[in-house]
């Protein structure tokens, strides 16, 4: 059904916001320290029309729902629609009336191309496309990091998820052909160039097609974890704790556990340094090896990754690839790959026979093409 079938009316635009992968800085956003997205080109669309009632409808193409009706002056965190699919747009116009935003009903009808529950953030790419889409049809003119803050404040506090700014982020500033070097603390980033295809290579996404449901409970425990360490260690966040200093904080850490997660939150932050720092002298094939020692970090120090992640990692590795790692938040979802173009084939095929010679589900590959942040159509 298109808008006009569901709605019987026509809509006042079209807008769009991506998916995204994460190339380096994984479990770092709420620790206030770098990370490094990059969009992909599936997106989620939404076309939608201004209503004058207060009401807002939200259809969704993607889920087998009809519409939800909504009151604007009822939303509450809480309330019966924060449990489905409908709180993430909801939680969106909820958080801009929350900030004295002026804003009003709306029909909305999402399709999209995210892969759900893939780690590849079709739920930031819901908020984002939401809320640029009220933006322009109630003329807010907020910039794209007000609309990732909006959007983050929809998940943590009218759906309950508390995730960190990178996927928004991702979702609102990211431009074609770029990764996107973002200090979470203070959001300054930069649009680091990164082609690829010029250089002869390519970013493979293995989506495991696994997601486990431990995974919710796990996130907020390592959250939990990463803030005992920050406050045993005198500081704000683990942003705080350099490389340097890194040992003799571990020294000073009882918990085995709790040490782990310091040392990839901190070595982490170092990667995505290093990466930067190859990307911009042209090295992008030294960045592999980088990516690797980035899972490995989450499987062992951080132990976020799965058995299908693991499989996917070091099977791309022994077939030749520059590097590879899990990506998004972990305990399935997805893996990147580094390589070769002219490898690709080899690589996908050997990543295939070892899923299907694990029993595990045949993952979806595709190529990660660095791709454009949120607009109008
Ligand atoms: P991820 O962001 O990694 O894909 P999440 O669990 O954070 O996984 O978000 C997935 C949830 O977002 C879905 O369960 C659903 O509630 C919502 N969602 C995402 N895309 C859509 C869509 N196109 N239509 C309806 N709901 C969606
Ligand atoms: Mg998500």
């Amino acid at each position: 059904m298109n808008f006009e079938e569901i709605y019987d009316a026509t809509p006042d635009g079209t807008w769009e916001a991506p998916g995204r992968v994460n190339l380096i800085g994984e479990h770092t956003d709420y620790n206030e320290g770098f990370v490094m997205p990059l969009a992909l080109p599936h997106t989620c669309r939404v076309e939608a029309a201004r209503r004058e009632d207060g009401v807002l409808r939200l259809h969704s193409a993607d889920i087998g729902k009809g519409v939800v009706q909504l009151r604007l002056d009822a939303l509450a965190p809480g309330s019966p629609e924060a449990g489905n699919w409908a709180a993430y747009p909801a939680g969106v116009a909820w958080a801009l009336r929350e900030a004295g935003l002026g804003v009003g009903g709306a029909d909305l009808h999402f399709t999209s191309t995210v892969p759900v529950g893939a780690g590849l953030s079709s739920s930031a790419a819901l908020e984002v496309s939401t809320a640029l889409a009220l933006n322009d049809l109630y003329g807010l003119a907020l910039r794209p990091e007000q609309l990732a803050r909006i959007s983050q404040r929809a998940e943590n506090a009218f759906v309950g998820v508390p995730s960190g700014i990178m996927d928004q982020m991702a979702s609102a500033c990211c431009t074609a052909g770029h990764a996107l070097h973002l200090d979470t603390r203070d959001l300054t980033q930069r649009q680091v160039p990164f082609d690829l295809a010029a250089q002869g290579l390519r970013l493979l996404v293995v989506d495991t097609r696994v997601s486990h449901a431990l995974g919710d409970g796990e996130y907020a425990a390592r959250r939990a974890g990463c803030e005992e360490g920050a406050r045993a260690l005198g500081v704000q966040a683990l942003r705080d704790v350099s490389f340097e200093g890194l040992d003799a904080a571990l020294e000073r850490l009882d918990d085995p556990v709790v040490r782990g997660y310091v040392r990839h939150v901190v070595t982490e932050d170092r990667r995505v340094e290093r990466a930067i720092g190859l990307l911009d002298a042209g090295e992008t094939r030294a960045v592999g090896p980088v990516l690797t020692e980035g899972h490995v970090s989450l499987r062992d120090d951080f132990q976020v990754s799965s058995p299908e992640l693991d499989l996917a990692v070091d099977t791309a590795n022994g077939a030749g690839a520059l590097g590879a790692r899990m990506t998004g938040g972990g305990f399935g979802g997805s893996a990147i790959v580094l390589l070769e173009e002219s490898e690709t084939d080899k690589i996908g095929e050997a990543v295939n026979s070892a899923f299907a010679a694990a029993g595990y589900l045949a993952p979806h590959l595709f190529e990660a093409v660095p791709s454009a942040g949120a607009r109008p159509l």
